[in-house]
């Protein structure tokens, strides 16, 4: 298991536990907003980097009886061929998992909650249909195809085999009112869904990437680094010469690092309207992080 790091303590990563996180690295999107760059992008983190699995559990063995969960975020963690093995040795000690996914990977989502391996999954709902593309970096003409499976992982956890959370982080730019209400009808039903504010960071994947990710980047190398499953192409090894994931320095991109151009920090108010509107269709739905 490919392990990028760990937070040895936290309140608010896995509701109701008193947890660590544990971060895979890789990704198969580029949200051009994301804050995990170098968990994102292949050649910004080098396997020097890489957290020893057999450190990770003695890190656990000691905690416990302090601890009582594990959150595993990525990255996407469902790349990790080896997930459902950590994820039991992990329960197998006694400790709770929750398990944040971008809903990518439906077979694996389904597998490992079938297993009984989580207790809780977090999964991003990036933004609605037409603009799954621009917010994730998918290539747009595979993004209906896609989209597909990311409907699949909703409607899975919406038939309630385990605890969830649905989260959508508005970035101002890329969501309107509009959007979060075609979500919001998608979404009728489903027992938690969480508004998130998008804040700026000094660094975001999008600093990396041509046109601040929001071109398509993603989709034109694609198109040059042949075809396999539908996530088989974006897995953080895809391409035989890495080139999926090789970044621009900055420099090339034409912006600062932080300012994705056209990327804003949401307004209290504009997040108040949005949940004001989409808790029409879903009564639980909750801004986070304002
Ligand atoms: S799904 Fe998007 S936000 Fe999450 S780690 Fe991947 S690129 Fe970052």
């Amino acid at each position: 298991m490919r392990l990028a790091g760990l937070q040895k303590l936290t309140l608010l990563d896995f509701p109701g536990q008193i947890a660590c996180t544990v971060f895979t690295p890789g990704c198969n999107l580029r949200c051009p907003f994301c804050h995990n760059p170098d968990l994102v992008l292949p050649p910004l983190l080098s396997e020097e980097d890489l957290l020893p699995e057999e450190t990770f559990f003695d890190f656990l063995q000691k905690r416990k009886g302090k601890l009582t969960g594990v959150a595993v975020t990525g990255g996407e963690p469902t790349l990790q061929p080896d997930l459902p093995r950590f994820l039991a040795r992990i329960r197998e000690m006694g400790f709770g998992v929750k398990l944040d996914t971008n809903g990518f990977r439906p077979q694996i989502l389904k597998e490992i909650v079938n297993a009984g391996l989580v207790d809780y999954v977090a999964m991003d709902v990036k933004n609605c249909p037409g603009k799954y593309a621009l917010t994730t970096g998918i290539p747009v003409k595979r993004a209906g195809e896609l989209w597909n499976t990311v409907l699949e992982s909703i409607f899975f956890l919406m038939e309630r085999h385990v605890a969830y959370e649905f989260r959508t982080t508005v970035v101002g730019g890329l969501h309107t009112t509009d959007d979060i209400l075609q979500l919001a009808q998608l979404l009728r039903g489903a027992d938690q869904w969480f508004l998130q504010q998008y804040h700026p960071a000094d660094d975001v994947v999008g600093d990396f990437l041509p046109n601040g990710g929001l071109g398509g980047f993603v989709g034109d190398v694609l198109s040059n680094a042949g075809s396999g499953d539908a996530m088989g192409d974006f897995s953080p090894n895809a391409g035989s010469n890495g080139v999926q994931g090789d970044p621009l320095p900055p420099s090339e991109t034409g912006s600062e690092p932080g300012s994705v151009q056209g990327l804003y920090e949401p307004s209290v108010q504009m997040l108040e309207e949005m949940r004001r509107e989409a808790s029409v269709y879903v009564p639980s739905v909750r801004t986070r992080g304002i």
